[in-house]
């Protein structure tokens, strides 16, 4: 449930309802706005809590929560979340895009992606260092050595840097590089690697499972929320239908679902959501027509020789192609870029 002070309460009056929270074993997140402090409670709540919280000094109403998801919801906070990394500010009125290669291979590939994809007018640079790999034989990454690379096409570049975390025991070590971790699809259950991202106060972008709901996303989400990080950054990547012709079938519509329901920003994968380049250009522009506050692309030197993700990789003539084509696109929904 949601608790919403009056106008003029007190810091005092805040206090005491945090102060009987945690007698009750429960927690209550605060979220200060321009017009007036709610505060989500979290925990096993009952029926006569309510009762109780509506008496407590300085508290206006008791509004419940109708989603399984509390933090996440739009109802705990009407206005949208905005997450700002190296002063890219993501779930702006700016589109941000981000780019670049799905494996980061060797310094040469990287920083020539990085280069064209900046000057291309990317705002971020993409590139894993710690792969997820469906075949054990399939190039899984360079590990620490990938990460070292992508700081140094930071420096280079001035470009945050987003990388893919795989597992909890990885968390330091990828965020003493990374701007923001990537939670790949297939750990958007991992329970206890949301929970160590949820203790550090880093940026993170959780993918959408391929086989997930909107609601199970979501209360992923809520995982890291709970744990007190609030820098949470949606992404939908496409999900597993019968259609064979693509890898994964792009739902665009969860991105209007996701602004309804939800005040956290949403990045679009068009690459992983189609699985195929030429399918790219067509799914980003959608995606923005649908209110995505940014894509993610990966793009490649040579996409035929890419060690991962070649088929749905672009070049960088189409990646430069895509970025002059949104312009137009972003403005009819009043989004700018770059
Ligand atoms: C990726 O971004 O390269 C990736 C592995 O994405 P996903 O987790 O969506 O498959
Ligand atoms: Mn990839």
């Amino acid at each position: 449930m949601l608790v919403v002070f009056k106008r003029g309460a007190s810091e005092g009056d805040l206090d005491g309802l945090l102060e009987l929270l945690k007698q009750e074993n429960l927690t209550g997140h605060v979220s200060r706005g321009a017009e007036r402090t709610v505060v989500g409670v979290v925990g096993q709540t009952y029926p006569e809590l309510r009762d109780k919280l509506e008496l407590l000094p300085g508290v206006e109403e008791i509004i419940p929560i109708s989603k399984p998801y509390k933090l996440a919801s739009r109802e705990f906070q009407p206005w949208n979340t905005t997450v700002t990394v190296g002063g890219v500010t993501i779930g702006g009125d700016r589109l941000v895009i981000m780019a670049g290669p799905c494996a980061v291979e060797n310094e040469k590939q990287l920083m020539e992606t990085a280069l064209a994809v900046k000057a291309a007018g990317a705002d971020i640079l993409r590139g894993g260092a710690f792969k997820p790999s469906t075949s054990p034989y399939s190039f899984r990454g360079l590990g620490e050595q990938g990460l070292k690379l992508l700081a140094k096409a930071r420096a280079e570049t001035g470009l945050p840097i987003i990388t893919e975390v795989l597992s909890a025991q990885h968390v330091e070590l990828v965020a003493e590089y990374a701007d923001i971790l990537q939670v790949g699809t297939r750990n958007m259950q991992n329970f206890i690697l949301l929970d160590e991202i949820g203790k550090i106060q880093k940026p993170v972008m959780l993918k959408r499972g391929m086989s997930a709901t909107i609601q199970e996303w979501l209360l992923s989400a809520e995982y890291i929320l709970a744990q007190g990080n609030r820098k949470v950054i949606l992404c939908e990547r496409g999900i597993r239908t019968f259609e064979t012709y693509t890898r994964n079938t792009m739902d665009v519509s969860a991105i209007p679902i996701i602004k309804k329901v939800s005040h956290l920003p949403i990045i679009a994968d068009p690459s992983h959501g189609t699985g195929k380049w030429y399918l790219v250009s067509p799914l980003a522009l959608a995606s923005v027509a649908a209110g995505a506050d940014g894509l993610i692309i990966e793009v490649h030197p040579n996409p035929d020789k890419a060690l991962k993700d070649g088929p749905q990789s672009l070049n960088f003539d189409t990646f430069r192609q895509l970025t002059a084509q949104l312009t137009s696109v972003a403005a009819a929904v009043g989004r700018k870029i770059g």
